[in-house]
């Protein structure tokens, strides 16, 4: 497998060296040279698959031998360790529930991905690689169980002090061992600048083998696209006309759906669902991209104001042409119109959403308003108990917290300040690693 940066088409780099650099100097990102397609046979035939032979084929696919069967299959049995189902609300729309892992949110799948391909491509190597990861509140988590002694390598996450909830930062600060917590004095914005500084430095590049696990990362996209197959499965009959609703903040399960299109997945249209960090809609609707400084939403792991993985989309839309005025819409939302949203689902299917659930319940409830004969799938990106405190308040009931999230309550936070200037966070690491 080779890939590209989407700042320079003409050179190539390998896999290995794409994870583990996360981030191309030239500041674009690493993009898959090709997407090989996937026999018919197989999109046809995908219900004889279990979720890890799909994953297995998929994965063989895209990687092209790179990795050889045997190794990539040891890699997936160890990474997709949970299932992805479906749940149906209604004949129109269904719920894919991606929260089934440790850390009750999709980023599971990609930190364990991720964690998994890193320790094979570290093997033999003597240097300690440390993994720099910025989080709005679920990366954090998913990459810290993902990693967690995982010899070889240490874990550096920051994460703005005061925006994430709870029980997110328990999953970011209670592990210890190879696990470090920077609590920012700052915004998610501020922690994704100081981290993409930190892969610009000369000095700590020098110092430091250093690498990303944000979704900027390409290892995390790859197992992501696994789950359009596995749910397309699930949910197809016939001749659907399938949707997918994606609850949006950097863009990385949308573009992870663009591959699994690109490999052949016969997806007919993709919605963009946001708070109101609406950059991409926008750009949707005027063809004009404005970043802007990101505001607190309830549906604050999409609270971004310059989507990472946005530059990937155009570049697949340069390459496929199109994809923005045929396969895709973009639809955003309040928090007024995502609790009333919650409140709808909960009272006409008796289903528990999460915020960002219920954004990309509403954004497909608009679309299917003018597009009828679809059949819509939402992703669920997080179970309803990592936001508690909110689902209690607006759905006005118990959730039930499952047990993996329940034992952190009690787990003491371990977590160092750190202020927004570059400066002070480059000599932190520096002495550190
Ligand atoms: C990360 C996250 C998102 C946004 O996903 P992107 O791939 O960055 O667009 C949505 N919902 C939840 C719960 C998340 O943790």
């Amino acid at each position: 497998m080779q890939l590209y940066s989407t700042k320079n088409r003409s050179k190539f780099i390998s896999l290995k060296e794409a994870v583990f650099k996360g981030l191309p100097e030239d500041n674009g990102l690493y993009m898959p040279m090709s997407f090989p397609k996937l026999p018919n046979d197989f999109i046809q035939n995908l219900k004889n698959h279990s979720f890890q032979e799909i994953a297995f084929e998929v994965s063989k696919a895209l990687i092209q031998g790179y990795i050889p069967d045997n190794d990539l299959k040891k890699i997936i049995k160890n990474s997709i360790t949970f299932p992805a189902p479906v749940v149906k609300l209604d004949i129109e729309s269904y719920i894919l529930e991606l929260f089934h892992g440790p850390s009750l949110a999709f980023k599971d799948f990609g930190a364990r991905f991720m964690s998994q391909l890193m320790s094979y491509f570290n093997q033999g190597n003597e240097e300690e690689l440390v993994i720099l990861v910025a989080t709005s509140g679920d990366t954090g988590g998913a990459v810290a169980s993902g990693f967690y002694k995982t010899e070889g390598i240490k874990v550096v996450i920051l994460y703005p002090s005061g925006k994430v909830s709870d029980l997110q930062e328990k999953q970011l600060t209670t592990l210890g061992h190879n696990i470090t917590a920077l609590e920012v004095n700052g915004t998610f914005d501020d922690c994704q600048k100081l981290v993409k500084k930190a892969f610009l430095d000369p000095e700590l590049s020098h110092n430091i083998r250093l690498s990303s696990a944000n979704s900027i990362n390409i290892a995390r996209l790859i197992p992501q696209s696994f789950y359009y197959f596995e749910s397309y499965k699930q949910v197809q009959t016939g001749n659907d006309k399938i949707v997918f609703s994606i609850p949006s903040g950097n863009f990385g399960n949308l573009t992870a759906g663009l591959f699994a299109k690109k490999m052949g997945l016969p997806i007919h249209h993709f919605i963009a669902a946001t708070n109101v960090n609406d950059i991409v809609p926008e750009y949707l609707r005027t063809r004009t991209y404005t970043p802007r400084p990101s505001i607190q939403t309830l549906s604050n792991a999409m609270d971004v104001g310059n989507p990472s993985n946005f530059s990937r989309i155009l570049d697949l839309d340069c390459s496929t042409g199109n994809i923005f005025d045929k396969n895709m819409s973009g639809y955003s939302f309040t928090d007024s119109e995502t609790k009333e949203g919650m409140k709808e689902v909960y009272s006409k299917y008796s289903y528990e959403l999460d915020p960002h659930g219920a954004v990309g319940y509403l954004a497909l409830k608009s679309y299917q308003s003018k597009n009828t004969n679809t059949k819509g799938v939402i992703l669920e990106t997080a179970h309803p108990s990592k936001f508690i405190k909110d689902v209690e308040n607006i759905l006005q009931k118990n959730i039930n917290i499952p047990e993996r999230l329940a034992v952190l309550k009690a787990k003491k936070k371990k977590s160092i300040p750190i202020e927004t200037e570059f400066n002070p966070f480059k000599q932190w690491l520096l002495s550190n690693y």
